[in-house]
């Protein structure tokens, strides 16, 4: 490479002592470099290429009104030395070019093409080289090629990207348009017009707006000028109908003095509503009985009470609670209780009609909303039309069961203002029928005052069953003669704010709020200790003492009679356990090993109250019992009812054959007694013989009558 003078004299006027003519080579200078421009030439004499690079001489700012001076240095290079400049991938291109130009084949020589890189991991740079024939010689061969080079690496990037970003603009699923002030579309990709659908977007026309736009477009976009990008939902006149869309408007930075201009993207929300909606069906839905579930009965019924209209609305809210499922599926497995679950629903759903809403409240519950405008009426014919179709026996993975249900209503307005406290009201009916054993009740405000006195009751309760504050009476059961052959410890509460409460309102709270173990503890003891006295007195009689259902599955159930019989001295033949109906119909499987290992102990076990609820000759069969007690309900007509007799007469028979003892109980007539006589009961029980007698009373009574001369009722002559 050969040093040349400072300038050069590649078709520039050489330097001369004119001072205009130095100016005038200056500017040229000047304006060359700041083209960013290289000159090169080509001389066919030499062969090779000569190349001028321009320089700044010196970075300071030039004085005023001064040329900066530009420093030129040249570079000779031979053809060879000129091509490996270039990258090689683009030498047989600059190559052909230039053959193609010399051969008069094209009007000049411009391309876009990178130099040959030292690092070839170097991003390489881009120049662009254009030249041209100047002369030829006589032979009609080119002399000179003169042209320039342009490092043209920003541009190109730029080109780049802008590609690359009008790619994305196009293929992008978003529908995208660029929108000028007014929302005539400048741009559009292929997702606008898709949504725009048969009727394709011009450019140059106005973007279509969305049906349900309170804002027109060009006011909209003015405020986004002013307040930045803008976001909503609208829904978009779409190809097939309308589409709902998520909008967004960005201001897109113009230059100064452009026009403003606008990205809007618009984005399909059909597929991500219908997701949406999927999911809020699943959140609503009770995935065992496909029914709507609680979130989705208590959505409804708050809608129905804000609806608007000149009157409170009018709303029927039925609670169908199914009794005693819990044993079932502890006893059956969920599975079972599941499929029970489902084909109740499905029963309800069937019997109630479409136009109720009928949804799985909770484990055991279903919730029951009328339409808008039902009343009393209503409810009970609903009411009805439940019961009637849970009557008919339920058929569950081959198993035939009934299913008892307790329905309690509410209705609003008049028993509430909003759905909760018509909740809470329907609830408190569902209690009230439980506990007085109805299987339907409407709600009235005395149930209020009844949840009062539940609830101070509960309290006091909790006090005494910690207290020990019961006390207990006995009742004898005589047989045929009149001798007492035993007698049932009953349990007493008296309270100073409620007087004697009856163990029929105590002893079923003490069952809901898990006081009942506690308070058969004490009454196991009074048994044994009753049963030690009786024997003290002379007298072998046997004491009863009643089993709550939750007792039954008290794991040390055993140990703790066991433990009273020890503590008194008294064998456990001489105790004898009465349990209701309730407590065993759904586990015959678990209760059966329970009584023939309270048997094996010497416990003696009595059905009690026979005849109500579940009856059912069936099981009978299946547990060992000693004694069936016939309920007082039972014994009530039995001197009037035909009926009655034949069925009594056939469960005597039953228990006969089975082995097991009759007990009448509740006997207040001699009429009954004489009826129940007759059909072989074999022992009696109510207050023709004796009432309930405070166990000092009874023990005074054995002490005055040796064994056997005691005959009841006393007063019989
Ligand atoms: P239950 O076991 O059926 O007891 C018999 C009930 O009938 C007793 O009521 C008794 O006073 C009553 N009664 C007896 N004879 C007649 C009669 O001729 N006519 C009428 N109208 N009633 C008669 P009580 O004492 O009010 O007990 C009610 C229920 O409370 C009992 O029914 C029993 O289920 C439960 N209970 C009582 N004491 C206890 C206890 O210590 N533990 C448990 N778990 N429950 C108890
Ligand atoms: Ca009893
Ligand atoms: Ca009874």
């Amino acid at each position: 490479m050969t040093q040349r003078p400072a300038i050069a004299p590649l078709g520039l006027v050489a330097p001369s002592a004119d001072t205009a003519a130095d100016e005038h080579q200056r500017r040229l200078q000047w304006a060359v470099w700041s083209s960013g421009k290289t000159l090169w030439e080509w001389q066919a004499r030499h062969g090779g290429f000569l190349v001028e690079h321009r320089q700044r001489a010196g970075d300071g700012i030039a004085p005023a009104g001064d040329l900066p001076d530009v420093v030129v240095r040249t570079e000779h290079l031979d053809w060879d030395a000129f091509v490996a400049r270039l990258h090689p991938q683009d030498r047989a291109g600059f190559q052909l070019a230039w053959r193609q130009h010399l051969a008069g084949q094209r009007p000049d020589i411009d391309l876009t093409l990178r130099a040959a890189e030292a690092d070839p991991t170097a991003a390489p740079r881009w120049w662009r080289l254009r030249g041209r024939a100047l002369g030829r010689d006589a032979t009609g061969q080119v002399a000179r090629v003169l042209g320039t080079l342009k490092d043209v690496s920003a541009e190109r990037g730029a080109q780049v990207s802008v590609r690359r970003l009008a790619h994305a603009f196009a293929s992008t699923r978003e529908a995208l348009a660029l929108v000028d002030a007014d929302g005539t579309v400048l741009e559009a990709n292929a997702a606008l017009q898709r949504l725009c659908g048969s009727a394709p977007l011009t450019l140059g026309s106005p973007l279509p707006t969305w049906l349900d736009d309170a804002t027109p477009l060009p006011a909209l976009l003015a405020e986004v000028l002013f307040l930045g990008a803008w976001q909503g939902e609208r829904v978009w006149r779409g190809a097939a109908g309308p589409v709902p869309v998520a909008v967004s408007i960005t201001p897109v930075d113009a230059a100064d003095g452009e026009p403003p201009c606008f990205l809007v993207a618009l984005t399909d929300q059909r597929e991500r509503l219908a997701a949406q909606q999927r999911l809020l069906h699943t959140a609503m839905t009770d995935q065992v009985t496909l029914l709507p579930n609680r979130l989705a009965a208590e959505a409804k019924g708050e809608a129905l009470f804000s609806q608007p209209g000149p009157l409170p609305p009018e709303v029927a809210l039925l609670f169908i609670d199914l009794d005693g499922f819990k044993d079932l599926n502890e006893c059956y497995g969920h599975a079972f209780g599941d499929a029970l679950l489902a084909e109740v629903g499905h029963r309800l759903r069937l019997a109630l009609g479409e136009t109720a809403t009928l949804a799985r409240w909770n484990a055991d519950v279903f919730a029951v909303l009328l339409p808008p405008g039902s009343g009393d009426t209503d409810v009970r014919a609903a009411a009805q039309l439940a019961l009637a179709a849970l009557a008919e026996p339920l058929q569950v993975q081959s198993q035939a069961l009934t299913v008892v249900a307790t329905l309690g209503a509410a209705l609003g307005p008049q028993h509430g203002s909003d759905f909760n406290t018509l909740v809470r009201k329907a609830e408190l009916a569902v209690h009230a029928a439980k506990d007085t054993g109805r299987n339907f009740v409407v709600f009235e405000p005395e149930l209020d005052h009844a949840v009062q006195r539940r609830v101070r009751m509960t309290g006091l309760l909790r006090i005494d069953a910690d207290r020990n504050a019961f006390h207990f009476v006995a009742q004898p059961k005589v047989d045929a003669d009149g001798l007492p052959v035993g007698v049932e410890l009953l349990m007493r509460w008296t309270t100073e704010a409620f007087g004697a409460v009856s163990p029929v309102e105590f002893i079923p709270l003490a069952e809901r709020v898990g006081l009942i173990q506690m308070m058969g503890r004490h009454a196991a003891q009074a048994a044994a200790q009753l049963a030690a006295a009786s024997v003290a007195a002379g007298h072998h009689l046997p004491v009863a003492v009643n089993l709550a259902a939750l007792q039954l599955q008290q794991p040390g159930l055993d140990s703790l009679l066991l433990q009273a019989c020890r503590r008194h001295g008294v064998s456990p033949t001489m105790i004898e356990l009465e349990l209701t109906e309730s407590a065993l119909v759904h586990c015959l499987d678990q209760v059966a090993p329970v009584l023939h290992r309270l048997r094996s102990h010497g416990f003696s076990v009595a059905l009690d109250d026979f005849g109500t609820g579940y009856s059912s000759l069936g099981y009978l069969r299946h547990l060992p019992f000693d004694k069936v007690k016939i309920d007082r309900s039972f014994v009530l007509d039995i001197d009037r009812d035909t009926t009655a007799v034949q069925v009594l007469a056939s469960i005597v028979q039953l228990c006969e054959a089975l082995g097991m003892r009759v007990v009448a109980e509740g006997v207040e007539t001699l009429a009954q007694s004489q009826v129940l006589r007759a059909l072989g009961v074999h022992e009696f029980q109510g207050f023709l013989f004796a009432r309930p007698l405070a166990l000092a009373d009874w023990l005074a009574l054995l002490h005055r009558h040796p064994a056997g001369t005691l005959r009841l009722p006393l007063n019989t002559p």
